[in-house]
């Protein structure tokens, strides 16, 4: 991960700084993530977006795919017209094995305990700001840029 990583920011277009999506995810990632940008003389800020455990948990076990169009629908959140069918196209909708509620679970557990180390790390070194995620993503980005430091 991290030669990919170093790779592709030393690219031109990432000289004023860039934005990762999902990474770091461990303590050993974060620390790794600190010494690349170091070199670069650069100082991450980790923004956390904040979403209830049992909200994540309905998002992915609630989701249901066509396997015909690959549509996909949640049945909490988004749910086709009729039960358990394809809005376009009357197929009979599936749920992904990886989406089963108890593989989730474990999934979620995984990434608390990789994570919340990482989540410590920088919320120690005041480099971390927290975001309510389960709001409209206007209102996330909103929230965001009053909170993030000025630079
Ligand atoms: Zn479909």
């Amino acid at each position: 991960m991290n030669l990919i990583l170093e790779e592709r920011l030393s690219q031109r277009d990432c000289k004023q700084g860039f934005i990762l999506d999902g990474y770091p995810r461990s303590l050993a990632q974060a620390e790794s993530l600190d010494g690349l940008l170091k070199e670069k003389v650069l100082t991450p800020h980790v923004i956390l977006l904040d979403v209830p455990r049992e909200r994540v948990l309905r998002l992915l076990s609630g989701r249901r795919v066509c396997p015909l169009c690959r549509r996909s629908y949640n049945i909490y959140y988004q749910p086709p017209k009729t039960e358990g069918v394809c809005d376009v196209d009357n197929t009979r909708l599936v749920q992904r094995s990886d989406d089963q509620e108890d593989v989730i679970r474990r999934r979620l557990d995984t990434y608390q305990e990789e994570t919340q180390p990482a989540i410590n790390y920088y919320e120690d070194q005041g480099r971390l700001t927290r975001a309510n995620g389960s709001q409209r993503p206007e209102k996330v980005a909103a929230e965001i840029e009053s909170k993030l430091p000025s630079q």
